[in-house]
């Protein structure tokens, strides 16, 4: 059988902007370092980068926890790992639902045999530190408390620092969904003693998709290894993957690491530390100001009230008779310019206007603004 498109060549992408909720634009220095050699994954020099990475990770982070690494897979394995190896058939789970990624942890809790109490708060609205308080005290036998610090689809961060210390009183775990937060905004894993957090590398870190950061506390690690239950994920087995991220000389086989993307995080993670955590929170919070001064000059109202609002992700509503889709069309064809959809309750009224570590820029801001301006003109 041959190949039926005689027509298809190497394939080269488009030059875009990216400003939605994730990819964001990836500096060409990650990029180059992606493309030197591949080499094999045991190898000592490979090993020695796996290692800097972990401590790149914990700073990042803001955390000492031994067991912090980069999951071989997008944010969605990241958070899978965090609910297969923590929830045992059984365990109550109060779960945070304010959006999509909350709902979506809400469905990791039930595959994986948990017993959900659902914390429902309006999309656009942070997550209720009171309406937790109460879900702990009806529900005294609760293992984890799982929530989403800042919510892509909707823009909007929640108190994880209030919603970590009620879960500590009542003796739970936590796990925090940090995938658009980590690089910009605060996120202090050991300061709020959270146990198990995901991230992903495509959001604030600037990388390319794919990997997940993620850490886990002694007392994380110290639940899975009193599990009754095997990991009914062997990919995702935190047993199993120890061996594997311990330290280098000690690693044995578990799966081959994805090399040249690794160099990319690597790289991405460089950039952060020279920049500096405080200095890239700033920078996102400048830049977001910039573009909320244009877009309420231009009269686009914000959905999240100011004090929840998610510098990095900006959602507003389309204006009255502009056609969503058709102005997305625009922007990507005419501008070359990527801005995100509303998700599920939010579709096809409101944008998500990213601004997630190298696309936080004032050149993006203004450019971003300008294209709005002739789309909506
Ligand atoms: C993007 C995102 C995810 C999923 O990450 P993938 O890399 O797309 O799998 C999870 N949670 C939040 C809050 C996100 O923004």
């Amino acid at each position: 059988m041959s190949i039926n498109n005689p027509h298809i060549k190497s394939f080269v992408p488009p030059q875009r902007t990216l400003m939605g909720p994730g990819p964001s634009d990836v500096p060409q220095r990650i990029l180059d370092a992606m493309q030197r050699p591949t080499i094999g994954h045991l190898d000592p020099a490979f090993q020695d980068m796996m290692e800097e990475i972990k401590s790149l990770l914990r700073y990042a982070f803001q955390t000492e926890n031994p067991l912090t690494f980069p999951v071989s897979a997008p944010g969605s394995a990241g958070m899978e790992m965090c609910f297969v190896n923590l929830v045992e058939p059984g365990n109550k789970v109060i779960v945070c639902v304010n959006g999509v990624f909350g709902g979506r942890m809400l469905e990791n809790v039930k595959r994986t045999g948990g017993v959900p109490v659902v914390v429902e708060d309006e999309w656009g609205k942070p997550v209720s530190v009171a309406k937790v308080e109460q879900a702990f005290k009806d529900n005294p036998d609760t293992k984890v408390l799982a929530f989403v610090h800042a919510e892509t689809s909707t823009g909007a961060q929640s108190d994880a620092k209030s919603l970590a210390e009620l879960a500590r009183k009542h003796g739970a775990l936590t796990i925090m969904d940090c995938v658009t937060s980590l690089g910009g905004t605060p996120v202090l894993i050991d300061e709020w003693g959270i146990d198990a957090a995901y991230s992903g590398s495509q959001k604030c870190l600037s990388c390319t998709p794919g990997l997940s950061p993620v850490t886990f506390s002694e007392g994380a690690i110290e639940k899975v290894k009193v599990r009754k239950t095997p990991v009914q994920s062997w990919f995702l087995d935190l047993n199993l993957v120890l061996g594997y991220w311990q330290s280098a000389g000690k690693r044995t086989y578990h799966h081959t690491a994805p090399i040249n993307p690794l160099y990319g995080l690597h790289e991405a993670l460089v950039i952060l530390s020279e920049e500096g955590l405080e200095n890239a929170w700033s920078r996102h919070r400048t830049m977001h100001e910039k573009l909320r001064n244009g877009l309420e000059g231009m009269d686009l109202k914000f959905v999240v009230e100011e004090s929840a609002r998610l510098p990095q992700l900006n959602s507003v509503w389309i204006p009255e008779g502009v056609d969503d889709a058709a102005a997305r069309t625009r922007l990507l064809s005419e501008f070359n310019l990527e801005i995100g959809a509303g998700l599920g309750a939010l579709a096809g009224k409101v944008w998500r206007i990213g601004l997630m570590g190298y696309s936080a820029k004032a050149q993006n801001v203004d450019f971003c603004l300008k294209a709005l301006k002739a789309v909506l003109a």
